[in-house]
């Protein structure tokens, strides 16, 4: 079972190949094929099976990136999709409430995102890439 903070539930399905790292974007895609496949995930708040491979994860399990604002993303994806820290999941059903996430929903998990930002993410490309 592969452990999985919220927000990474909507970087997984919007994911094109980019990351922080090759060991990053490596292990980014073979989590993604695992889960795909069934493997189940765990959902989790706080650092997960995609940021132990990111050169941004700081010793006590924080982010670089602004270790509150990714726990904010966390909470704003768990609000999104009607889920809860420590609920067993697999990608299909994540798949599914992600198709039900709406413009304010996506804003608070990937609002000011650097990704959002250089145009690699938005809900219609999220739409687009789980229909
Ligand atoms: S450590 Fe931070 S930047 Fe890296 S994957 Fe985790 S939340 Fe994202």
């Amino acid at each position: 079972m592969k452990r999985i903070r919220g927000h990474h539930l909507f970087c997984m399905a919007l994911f094109a190949g980019h990351g922080y790292s090759e060991e990053f974007t490596q292990n980014m895609a073979a989590v993604i094929e695992s889960l795909q496949k069934g493997e189940p995930l765990g959902l989790t708040e706080g650092p997960d099976d995609i940021c132990a491979h990111c050169p941004n994860l700081l010793p006590g399990g924080g982010c670089a990136h602004g270790t509150e604002d990714v726990l904010h993303r966390d909470r704003g994806a768990f609000a999104a999709l009607g889920a809860a820290p420590g609920q067993q999941t697999t990608w299909e059903q994540a798949r599914q409430g992600l198709l039900g996430v709406d413009g304010e929903g996506f804003e608070k998990v990937c609002g000011q995102c650097r990704w959002a930002a250089e145009g690699l993410c938005s809900l219609a490309l999220l739409q687009k890439r789980l229909a």
